[in-house]
């Protein structure tokens, strides 16, 4: 990738979020080419029969989520997830019409009504959920697909893997409620020893075995739940664990779940951060960098101020750690982070004029730097790093 200092950005394109003809001093790149090989390879796992479900909760891991739901849509997403309301209802708002399932808990009936009217499929957690759920749809005359979350590990939401065939009775037997799909969350999918992983999914075979033995759920093939387990990384690491449904999130952007798992499929990393050289000027010998002087220059140095910071979610912790790349060289940056800017020692690049591209996650030309870079650095995981951009960075879609 070359630095697109002459090459406008995508300013047609809807995602553009700027007043005006400006250009953006940081901003977020989001490459639909890479979400679609991503959603390419990962169907490659799949049998044909196999859904694909992308989770696009948390604005689409920060790549944005209408954006990513378009893209993923148009090439063929079966089902989608979120965490949130709010979240379901801006895609609705959108035009999507695929399915959505809410995969964080519900528990008034406002919340209920919400999802009942904009079309979105809630995860029943507990009796008492499933209770208000009923009550709640008889009183205004709809009924709804639900989806049952058990645990079988993971010590999160959910019915108690020995309490859920009594968990499915209960709602199998209220008014209003069907059962569209029943699922699980492992806890240690990304890990290479699968003993917690295989345990999660004996507990799930068994609930399964019961509802098959004690009910008549399974037996009606047009109402059938859909049965789901897998994250990215046990969608990666074993098809046994594929059922009906697949939940990707990380991977739809790129990022391997454990370094174990790069072998299994080429991902292409979506999210890029760049931003802009806003100032160039040389310090003397002896002269301190930002706040706290954490950076004190031994010679003359030529520095740059660059127009992003902690605000824009680059890490505080990763100051005068960090490197970025610009003209696709490595350049250190030096001194405190700061909310909106940060410096870099420039030394490396004599001729660097202000609003040059500096790439701070991201390929340039021959070398990149990638989230789990940074995610090892601060001793976090790459989920929490794409995370971490706020809205104030525009999200740019290129190719
Ligand atoms: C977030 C989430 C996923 C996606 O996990 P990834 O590791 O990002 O693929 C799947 N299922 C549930 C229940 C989740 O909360």
């Amino acid at each position: 990738m070359v630095s697109r200092k002459s090459e406008p950005l995508a300013q047609d394109d809807r995602t553009y979020t700027y007043e005006g003809e400006c250009e953006h001093r940081a901003w977020v790149e989001v490459d639909r080419w890479a979400i679609a090989n991503n959603v390419k390879q990962i169907r490659h796992l799949l049998s044909p029969e196999t859904r694909l479900m992308a989770v696009i909760k948390a604005d689409a891991y920060g790549h944005g989520a209408v954006s990513v739901a378009k893209i993923v849509s148009e090439i063929g997403v079966d089902d989608f997830a979120v965490a949130t309301i709010p979240e379901g209802i801006e895609l609705r708002r959108l035009g999507i019409q695929q399915p959505i399932l809410v995969l964080g808990a519900v528990h008034t009936s406002d919340e209920i009504k919400a999802i009942a009217h904009w079309g979105l499929q809630p995860t029943l957690c507990t009796p008492t959920q499933a209770l208000l759920f009923s009550e709640t749809l008889q009183s205004i005359k709809r009924s709804l697909p639900v989806q049952l979350n058990i645990d079988t590990g993971m010590s999160r939401l959910g019915t108690w893997w020995e309490q859920a065939l009594e968990f499915v009775q209960l709602v199998r037997g209220l008014p209003n409620l069907e059962i569209s799909g029943i699922y699980s969350h492992f806890a240690t999918a990304d890990i290479r020893d699968r003993t917690i992983m295989d345990q999660q999914h004996w507990r799930f075979q068994q609930v399964l075995a019961q509802i098959q033995e004690h009910t008549t759920l399974f037996s009606i093939p047009t109402v059938k739940p859909c049965l789901h387990l897998a994250n990215s990384a046990a969608t990666l690491t074993d098809p046994a664990l594929h059922y009906d449904m697949v939940r990707v999130g990380l991977s739809l952007y790129g990022l391997y779940p454990a370094p174990h798992l790069r072998s299994v499929v080429n991902l292409q990393p979506a999210m890029s951060i760049r931003a802009r050289v806003t100032q160039i000027k040389t310090i003397e010998a002896g002269c301190g960098v930002s706040y706290g002087y954490k950076f004190i220059a031994k010679q003359k140095t030529p520095i740059a101020v660059v127009g992003i910071g902690y605000a824009d979610g680059v890490p505080r912790h990763l100051s005068n750690q960090m490197k970025v790349l610009i003209r696709g060289q490595f350049v250190p940056q030096i001194g405190a982070i700061t909310m909106d800017q940060l410096m870099l020692d420039v030394t490396a690049i004599p001729d660097l004029q202000v609003g040059e591209v500096v790439t701070l996650l991201g390929s340039d030309r021959h070398h990149s730097i990638s989230a789990d870079d940074w995610a090892e650095q601060l001793g976090t995981i790459s989920w929490e790093i794409l995370c971490g951009f706020k809205h104030r960075l525009p999200r740019i879609l290129i190719n």
